[in-house]
C-alpha cells in the first residue's frame, strides 16, 4: 500500500522523514571523502527537514567524519562494531571507541559480515547490546538469500534474524533500533526488490515489532539492495519502507542525493 505524499513534517518518529544511510563497505580515501564531504555539505537537499541523512565509513574515517561533520545534518557511523566491551581481542573495535568519535550508527548483522565472517544472530545480539550500551542506535540488518526466498523461506528468515535480537532487548531498548531488510540477491547486483516485494517483507518485520509495542511498531524499517535514483521513490512510497540503506550509490555525491531528494517526496 502506498503511503500519502508527505510535504514536510517535524513530528518525531517515523513521520520525522526518510532516513537515507550510506553504507560505504571497503571504500574511501581521505582526499575523496574530502570532495564527497564538500559536494554534500554544500547541497541544498541535505538542508531539508523531510530527510534523514547519514553515512557509514570504515573505522580509520570516523576522525574525519568528526571533524567535517559534526553539528551537519549529515550524521554518520560505522559498519560492524566489536562484541565485547573491551580485552585482549587483538583488531577488534569497541563501541565506545566508535561513540568517542561522535558517531550515531553502527551497522550489525550485515549479511557480508554474516556471510564471509560467520556472524551468528547470537553475535548480531551481543552487537547490538553493545551499541546500545554506549547510547549509539544500531541498524540491525536482516534479509534472506534467493535460495531461500525461492523455498518461500523469507518470512522465517527474516523473522528469526531479527526475534534473535527482539526477543533479547528490552521495550525501551527495542524501540532505539533501526532495522535494515536487505535481500541478500539484491544487494550489489543491480537487481533491486520491486516495491511490492520490499513491501510484504517490511509488512511482516512491522508486525514483528508491532508484537513488541506501540513504542517499538514505531521502529524505522530501511530498505537495502541495489537502491537508486531512479527506483527510491517507488519503494519510499511504500507504508513500511522508512528510508533506505545505500551501497554503490551512495560513493557518488550525485547519486545519494538524488535518493535523498527522492526521500523528500514521503
Ligand atoms: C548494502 O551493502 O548495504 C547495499 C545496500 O549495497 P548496494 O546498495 O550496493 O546494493
Amino acid at each position: 500500500m502506498a503511503k500519502a505524499v508527505m510535504v514536510q513534517s517535524t513530528a518525531l518518529g517515523r513521520s520525522a522523514g526518510q532516513l537515507v544511510i550510506g553504507n560505504w563497505k571497503l571504500h574511501g580515501s581521505l582526499i575523496d571523502n574530502q570532495r564527497l564531504f564538500d559536494a554534500l555539505l554544500c547541497s541544498p537537499v541535505l538542508t531539508r527537514m523531510a530527510v534523514l541523512p547519514a553515512v557509514c565509513v570504515p573505522f580509520p574515517f570516523l576522525a574525519q567524519c568528526q571533524k567535517k561533520l559534526q553539528g551537519s545534518r549529515l550524521v554518520y557511523g560505522a559498519q560492524d562494531v566489536s562484541a565485547e566491551k573491551s580485552g585482549a581481542f587483538t583488531g577488534e573495535v569497541a563501541a565506545s571507541m566508535i561513540a568517542e568519535f561522535g558517531a550515531h550508527y553502527v551497522i550489525v548483522g550485515h549479511s557480508e559480515r554474516r556471510m564471509y565472517h560467520g556472524e551468528s544472530d547470537a553475535k548480531v545480539l551481543a552487537k547490538t547490546l553493545r551499541v546500545l550500551d554506549v547510547g549509539m542506535t544500531p541498524i540491525v540488518c536482516v534479509g534472506e538469500t534467493l535460495a531461500e526466498r525461492d523455498c518461500g523461506d523469507t518470512g522465517l528468515v527474516v523473522s528469526c534474524q531479527l526475534n534473535a535480537v527482539l526477543d533479547m532487548l528490552s521495550p525501551e531498548q527495542a524501540a532505539r533500533i533501526v532495522v535494515a531488510y536487505e535481500p541478500v540477491w539484491a544487494i550489489g547486483t543491480g537487481y533491486a526488490a520491486t516495491s511490492a516485494q520490499a513491501q510484504e517483507v517490511h509488512a511482516h518485520l512491522r508486525g514483528l515489532l508491532r508484537a513488541k509495542g506501540e513504542a517499538v511498531a514505531q521502529v524505522r524499517v530501511l530498505y537495502g539492495g541495489s537502491m537508486r535514483s531512479d527506483n527510491a521513490a517507488e519503494l519510499f512510497a511504500m507504508e513500511d519502507v522508512d528510508g533506505g540503506l545505500i551501497g554503490g550509490a551512495a560513493l557518488k555525491s550525485e547519486d545519494f542525493l538524488a535518493i535523498c531528494e527522492a526521500g523528500l517526496l514521503f
